[in-house]
């Protein structure tokens, strides 16, 4: 016998909100579809850890799907596939709409940089015995965890002479890699009594690079430090003076793994933003013919503000607009004017070892799909753009009619913290734009954590935003 529900339950049941059912809403296919999506991923997530890998991989990875080098003076027809590189360190792939951007571009903006620990421009020193790197931090991080891992060096080198040199040491299994050294807790009675902001000082985060001396008779200082860069000449062709022109940074040296016995989940370095960055690729490359000209852009340096000319605030990604609209025979600023934009970056996952950060009824939580930000920022809603309640109803919509896992969220507590995402910097350009991302666990930290049906839902999302008719 069936129970005939109450009065009461049917009009909960039409006008209250239910607990979303996250993953338990999936079919089994589509858990799979999400495994199987999130193998892709891992193979960017390990060759992308910093802006100019994951340019270099982007690029292998379009071109396969026809995407070709941008050309300003090129005539384009819908469907055609460009990709246009910003100084190594960000890129943008449109594929070009049936329209073009006559009525705007959709846009979906991701970042390709993350917390790291920068060498300083003078890095290399000797102290007791042992070669060192001085070092400053880039991105909100917390310096105890970046103490006792193994840590690999990438980046680029322009020599004297203007020839380029691009590192990458630490990484493979048969490579030797670095480490900032911890005190040991027998010897911590002062360290363990600081508040955690003082236990490591930036000063601190010294890197050890080696420990024997240059194998000579002669008497001479600093002879550990000389082997280090001799070592280096010998590899690289590069001399002590060359990393004045140089961008080297320690990342950590491991590869993304699958978390829990269930496999479900990811954890590695840099999900914060890739983990936006690779479904915002992959839903340009699987875009067939869009109605309107899409665009996935991937920015650098979110982490430290979106300032300089590679970052959000630069005007890269405008002056791309304004050329596709001369194309279509447009004013660039009427293009940007009817644009929208799905601002892809991550947002705090409620963690219950935390609890008290958060405030439950407006967090995201694992396996509950891509979060919705309305708005970032910190102390009273400063530093956002915060969405309109139109943007939000049609971002709303548009995930509705296309069954996306999907919540809403903010990071935590009100005046918590906070943070903030290059939404703002877009809506600057009079565009309409709301944050949509993935929720991380131990966001920042060396070994983030993210679900992998979350992952696919913000394929799906960005991938029915650049599809959407309307
Ligand atoms: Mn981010
Ligand atoms: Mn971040």
């Amino acid at each position: 016998m069936v129970e005939e529900k109450s009065k009461t339950a049917k009009l909960k049941e039409k006008i209250m909100m239910t607990e979303p059912e996250g993953i338990k809403a999936l079919s089994k296919k589509e858990i799979k579809k999400a495994d199987e999506f999130c193998i892709g991923y891992k193979a960017f997530l390990d060759n992308s850890p910093i802006e100019r890998e994951a340019v270099r991989y982007t690029v292998e990875l379009v071109k396969k799907s026809g995407f070709t080098k941008f050309d300003p003076d090129a005539d384009y027809k819908a469907g055609d596939k460009v990709y246009y590189i910003n100084r190594d360190k960000a890129i943008a792939l449109a594929v070009i709409g049936k329209n073009g951007v006559k009525n705007g571009a959709r846009l979906a903006i991701a970042h390709i940089d993350s917390p790291r620990i920068d060498l300083k421009p003078n890095p290399l020193y000797e102290s007791n015995n042992l070669a060192l790197f001085k070092t400053h931090y880039y991105g909100g991080l917390k310096k105890y965890q970046w103490t006792a891992i193994p840590l690999s060096l990438h980046g680029t080198v322009i020599k004297i002479d203007g020839s380029r040199v691009d590192i990458s040491w630490g990484d493979k299994d048969d490579e030797s890699c670095f480490c900032i050294t911890d005190l040991l807790p027998h010897l911590a009675k002062d360290q363990s009594a600081k508040p955690m902001s003082k236990v490591f000082t930036g000063e601190d985060l010294n890197v050890l690079v080696g420990s024997r001396p240059y194998d000579t008779k002669d008497e001479e200082k600093d002879l550990v430090k000389l082997n280090v860069m001799a070592i280096l000449n010998k590899k690289y062709g590069i001399c002590e003076g060359d990393f004045l022109s140089a961008e080297l940074c320690l990342i950590p040296s491991y590869k993304a793994k699958d978390i829990g016995f269930d496999s479900s989940m990811i954890g590695g370095y840099g999900h914060d933003d890739k983990v936006c960055a690779y479904p915002a690729i992959m839903a340009a490359v699987d875009a067939a013919v869009p109605e309107q000209t899409c665009i996935t852009y991937l920015a650098d340096k979110e982490e430290i503000g979106s300032d300089g000319n590679t970052g959000m605030q630069s005007d890269f990604l405008r002056f791309f607009i304004y050329d596709l609209a001369k194309q279509d025979g447009t004013e660039g600023y009427r293009a940007l004017s009817q644009s929208t934009c799905l601002s892809a970056d991550v947002s705090a996952a409620f963690d219950p070892t935390y609890a008290s950060a958060y405030e439950a009824k407006n967090s995201s939580y694992i396996n509950n799909g891509v979060i919705i930000s309305k708005y970032t920022g910190h102390g009273g809603k400063y530093d956002t753009s915060d969405a309109s309640a139109e943007y939000m109803g049609k971002i709303r919509t548009m995930l509705e009619k296309n069954d996306i896992l999907w919540q809403v969220g903010e990071l935590g507590k009100v005046d918590q913290g906070g943070g903030g995402t290059i939404a703002k910097y877009v809506a600057n350009m009079n565009v309409d734009v709301v944050d949509l991302g993935v929720p991380v666990l131990s966001m920042h930290a060396p070994f983030e954590i993210v679900s992998k049906t979350d992952v696919y839902m913000a394929y799906r999302a960005f991938f029915a935003f650049f599809d959407a008719k309307d």
